[in-house]
């Protein structure tokens, strides 16, 4: 029976083992719901990862000769251990995250079902047969194992990102090395001791947790990595794309977002505005999928700014099943999301409610910001151009369809988009027109399936996709066979 109490020190877990930094070093881990010590970490450095590195490195061979079949028994075998520690899971979660235990749950089943999707894909693992200009000569692609894959997460939904990576990289045959958010170690530690006990080979799957300098940069730069695989901000994302570049590894970068929700004159408003909720606010906004960008058409605007604001003014902040959103990350966080706001409100934009840190009662010492409506800031203004990962929101005013798409299009990114509409035309046009990876009809801006494959286009990412088959390109190459089966008369 698997221990997922709280450790004193969340150890790394390499070739099979639990074990402290190198260095003996440590970190606290706070509590975003009070600031208080959860308990203290790992502090790793590239020794660690080193270890790491070469543990996956010498697990790997026989785990790719294992057949993809098995490997996904195997993983399937950690899906149903995860359901089986649901609650353990979950309460980890929220204790790290602050989010309730509703929330946390709904994210931990979320892991699991992406656990038993890769699980299916052992069964099938297609290649593709074809045929071959020869007589007697047969043609078809497979897949093969990349060798080591670095896994770097973020803190928003720590489990799910833990299962959105490490699935799909062990199915495809890797080994892997997955670096933790500082922010969020004990998810990625629980999971690292299901692998185990669901008789992943030690060696195979390895975790070091540390702050992204210390312990992620290592792992990019780590000559024995063949494929960094990461979801995080896109400014470190660029630094990673131009040192693997160096060295030609392959990279899939998830980053982040600044994603448009359109409410056009002929939307249902109150629908509008309880997706429109949903997206700015549910996770404390702390999602790449958060709507931050309102777009609504003059002729409803003033309704829709009403009914937006009274909904805003109703939610609750705090860490119960009744609250509609917990605390952000960490204190430092939650500083640069306040001081954009207040550039924002210098720049001349109007912060129509919150813009403020909560400290009363229940909220003293947490890292709680009040949900954040702005209007006026113009398309250009870094408010509108900066993703803020926190529950904040802007409106914007635009007289038509041409206008909403224009400014929709008009950012850095490229990740999700939805647009809220009766009509079927309107609704095709924009499918076609947004540039997104991601485009949702009368819906949030956030929300994937696991069989659906998720990212962006611009600086929300590279190209790759996570999730859906699309995730097992990531984490495999192809290899293309030709079998001369009667040689002499080829
Ligand atoms: P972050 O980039 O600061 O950190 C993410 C991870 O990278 C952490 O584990 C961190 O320790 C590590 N890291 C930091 N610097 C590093 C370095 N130099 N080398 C290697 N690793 C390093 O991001 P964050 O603030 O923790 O997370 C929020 C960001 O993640 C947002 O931009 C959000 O949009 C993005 N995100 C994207 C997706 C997606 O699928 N597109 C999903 C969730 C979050």
């Amino acid at each position: 029976m698997p221990d997922l109490n709280i450790p004193s020190v969340v150890p790394n877990q390499i070739a099979g083992h639990e074990q402290p930094a190198a260095s003996g070093q440590t970190f606290a881990k706070l509590d975003p719901a009070n600031g208080r010590e959860v308990c203290r970490v790992a502090r790793s450095a590239a020794a660690d990862v080193d270890a790491a590195v070469a543990a996956a490195r010498a697990a790997q061979p026989a785990w790719g000769a294992t057949t993809v079949v098995r490997r996904g028994e195997i993983l399937r075998g950690i899906a149903i251990l995860m359901q089986q520690h649901r609650e353990a899971l979950a309460a980890l979660v929220a204790r790290e995250t602050g989010k309730s235990l509703k929330d946390a749950r709904s994210e931990t089943d979320a892991a699991i079902e992406m656990g038993f999707f890769v699980a299916g894909e052992g069964r099938r693992f297609y290649g593709r047969t074809t045929t071959s200009a020869a007589p007697n000569k047969a043609a078809f692609v497979m897949r093969q194992p990349l060798g080591v894959a670095g896994l770097i997460i973020a803190a928003n939904t720590p489990i799910a990102n833990v299962a959105w990576k490490a699935f799909p990289a062990l199915l495809c045959g890797n080994g892997a090395v997955m670096k933790a958010s500082e922010d969020t170690p004990l998810s990625a530690w629980a999971f690292g001791v299901l692998a185990k006990e669901a008789g992943v080979p030690d060696g195979v799957y390895n975790t070091v947790h540390g702050f992204g300098e210390e312990a992620g940069a290592p792992l990019v730069e780590h000559a024995g990595v063949d494929i960094v695989s990461f979801t995080g901000s896109t400014s470190v994302g660029r630094w990673i794309a131009e040192t693997t570049g160096r060295r030609l590894a392959k990279t899939c970068l998830e980053l982040g977002g600044k994603n448009p929700l359109l409410v056009c004159d002929d939307a249902d408003l109150a629908s509008a505005v309880t997706w429109t909720i949903g997206s700015a606010f549910s996770n404390a906004g702390q999602r790449c999928a958060a709507g931050s960008r309102i777009i609504v058409f003059d002729g409803v605007y003033d309704r829709f700014k009403a009914m937006l604001v009274e909904a805003t003014g109703a939610l609750k902040v705090g860490c119960a099943d009744t609250d509609d959103f917990g605390p952000v990350i960490n204190e430092e966080q939650l500083t640069a999301m306040l001081a954009a706001v207040e550039r924002a409100r210098a720049a001349g934009a109007v912060v129509l409610t919150g813009g403020v840190r909560l400290t009363d009662g229940p909220h003293r010492g947490g890292f709680f910001v009040a949900p954040t409506l702005i209007e006026g800031a113009g398309g250009g203004d870094d408010i509108s151009r900066v993703e803020l990962f926190g529950p904040i929101t802007c409106l914007y005013r635009v007289h038509d369809f041409e206008e909403a798409v224009r400014l929709a299009n008009d950012t850095p990114y490229g990740l999700t988009a939805s647009i809220h509409t009766r009509s079927l035309h309107r609704a095709m046009a924009f499918i076609g027109r947004i540039q997104a990876g991601v485009a949702v009809v009368n819906g949030g801006t956030y929300g994937s399936e696991p069989h659906m494959p998720f990212g962006g286009l611009r600086q929300s990412g590279n190209g790759w996709r996570e999730a859906g088959t699309e995730a097992l390109d990531v984490y495999s190459d192809l290899k293309t066979v030709y079998v001369n089966h009667d040689p002499s008369a080829v």
